[in-house]
């Protein structure tokens, strides 16, 4: 098999043969060698390849456990499955559950995590490099000597990685993606951009959110090096000047906080060379804004689910582009080997409808097998996924995107199935009717809910009960309580209604 794929680690593989001797990672004042960060890998593969681990959780964040794990777990022939360190218990218990987690890969950030996981596991299954002090001592194993003591048979088909999406259902539904899937995604990245040696990437999502995965790969496959940045550092990248970051990945929201804030003075960014914009609808105002700041930068616009590895369409922006500042940028022409087909609501084709996917780098059905009901369409002899996502086909610029078919929404770039917060807050307030929304704002929606009937409660209370399984960005922002379900003529709940009422509150919060 090729250096350069179609196994995900590989791309590793390439980068360490294209920049010998460069940098790979920076965390924090440490910075690691290709060479440095492969003796890492290797020490947390040994053990788990001769174990013969199939699926391993990695519970660490921004440290050189958290990348060397992820590796490690690929090149151990495992699947590697992130979990986020600050989860609520019940939530991490349950993705571990439903994974089938037979090992774990640690950091100190996941400490806390660890003692709740801890009775699923059984000895030597946990993998700690960097715990300082055990807090559950001898079941604890540490890293081995550095080599390839084992190395498995593996394949495309094989899973690469399981990213944990919120669930409609009220469960958070398992994506099981596979080497040839993501390998796919990396290759056509790679080929729209000239990225090379040198190169510094900024690393700000959570490895639990499927655009880290680009950071990573599309880094490490051009011999470049990660730079990994906190929530504080991403939200003054201005400030960044030492690290002078060349290439970005962010969510549109990301760059509409920084607008708003002020943060985004023109010229502020020189160093850009080029900015990936992925995950919710890119404005063309904040795609004017960031151009402003970082004229030297191309913006790519790209466009995909976690169930399409990554991003599967992609639109390059025009600085030249004279549509109003709230205009969409079109989310563009498939990857290679990437196949899109719009329907109706009747499943036939049409020029706007929902977007349905297949080939390459597309899924094949969730982890569990029950969420693919509705899911998929079968379309001329072939199985096409349904994104839920309306877009209309423009012979300018390939696909616009229009929203979303369905009530899933986008909280500051994370997927939020509305019916999976429902269900979280009527598990915690029985006998209540339950009413999810968003509430629109400059930075971007907010979640509010409103509980009807049942007993009377606050909204420190729900919120209270509901930490144990929802994370802090699916937790309303607002909450309140009314004695009964609240109407329209039609019988139906007035969401209208109780989102005037949300907007409301919200404002008197603020100017308070
Ligand atoms: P996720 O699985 O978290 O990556 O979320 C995928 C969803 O994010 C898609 O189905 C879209 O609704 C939305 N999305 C991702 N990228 C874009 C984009 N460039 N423009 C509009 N919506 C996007």
């Amino acid at each position: 098999m090729g250096a350069d794929g179609p196994l995900l680690d590989h791309w590793f593989d390439r980068g360490r043969s294209l920049a010998p001797g460069g940098p790979a990672l920076c965390v924090g004042q440490q910075t690691l060698t290709y060479d440095a960060l492969d003796r890492e890998v290797s020490a947390l593969a040994g053990p788990l390849a001769a174990d013969g681990r199939r699926r391993v959780g990695i519970l660490a964040a921004r440290s050189v456990t958290a990348y060397a794990g992820f590796l490690a777990a690929l090149r151990a022939g495992a699947c590697a499955v992130p979990l986020a360190p600050d989860a609520p218990p019940d939530r991490l218990t349950a993705v571990a559950a439903a994974a089938g987690l037979d090992a774990v890969v640690v950091d100190a950030s996941g400490a806390a995590g660890l003692a709740t996981l801890l009775p699923l596991f059984g000895p030597d299954a946990i993998l700690a490099a960097d715990l300082p002090d055990p807090p559950l001592g001898a079941r604890i194993r540490r890293p081995g000597p550095p080599g390839p003591a084992h190395a498995p048979a593996r394949h495309p088909d094989d899973l690469a990685y399981l990213m944990f999406t919120s669930g409609s259902t009220g469960a958070p539904k398992g994506v099981p993606i596979r080497h040839r899937n993501v390998s796919a995604f990396v290759r056509a990245a790679l080929d729209r951009h000239d990225f090379r040696p040198g190169d510094r990437f900024s690393q700000i999502h959570e490895l639990t959110f499927d655009l880290s995965m680009s950071e990573l790969f599309l880094a490490w496959g051009s011999g470049a090096c990660l730079h990994v940045l906190n929530r504080l550092q991403a939200l003054a990248p201005a400030r960044l000047a030492g690290r002078r970051i060349t290439v970005w990945h962010a969510t549109p929201s990301l760059a509409a906080s920084l607008r708003i804030a002020g943060r985004l003075d023109p010229g502020s960014l020189p160093d850009v060379r080029t900015t990936l914009f992925c995950g919710e609808p890119l404005t063309t105002g904040t795609a004017r804004a960031w151009h402003a700041a970082a004229p030297g930068s191309l913006i790519d616009n790209l466009y995909g689910p976690t169930e399409a590895a990554v991003a599967c369409t992609g639109h390059r922006w025009d600085d030249a582009d004279d549509a109003p500042d709230d205009a969409t940028v079109p989310i563009g022409e498939p990857f290679p080997g990437v196949h899109t087909l719009v329907v109706d609501e009747d499943g036939t084709p049409a020029d706007t409808g929902e977007l349905c996917l297949r080939g390459a780098q597309v899924f094949t059905g969730y982890l569990d097998p029950a969420e693919d009901e509705g899911r998929f369409l079968d379309h001329a002899g072939q199985r096409w996924y349904r994104t839920g996502d309306r877009v209309r086909r423009d012979p300018g610029g390939g696909l616009v995107h229009l929203g979303r078919a369905d009530s899933q929404v986008k909280i500051q770039g994370y997927r939020v199935e509305l019916g999976e917060v429902a269900a979280a807050l009527r598990a915690v307030a029985p006998g209540a009717e339950v009413a999810v929304l968003t509430v629109g704002s400059g930075t971007g929606p907010h979640l509010v809910a409103c509980l009807m009937g049942g007993e009377p409660v606050t909204q420190a209370e729900v919120l209270g009960r509901a930490a144990r399984r929802l994370p802090a960005y699916m937790m309303p922002r607002l909450l309140w309580w009314v004695p009964a379900p609240v109407l329209n003529a039609n019988g139906k709940v007035d969401r209208p209604y109780l989102r005037r009422v949300a907007e409301r509150r919200l404002a008197s919060m603020q100017s308070s």
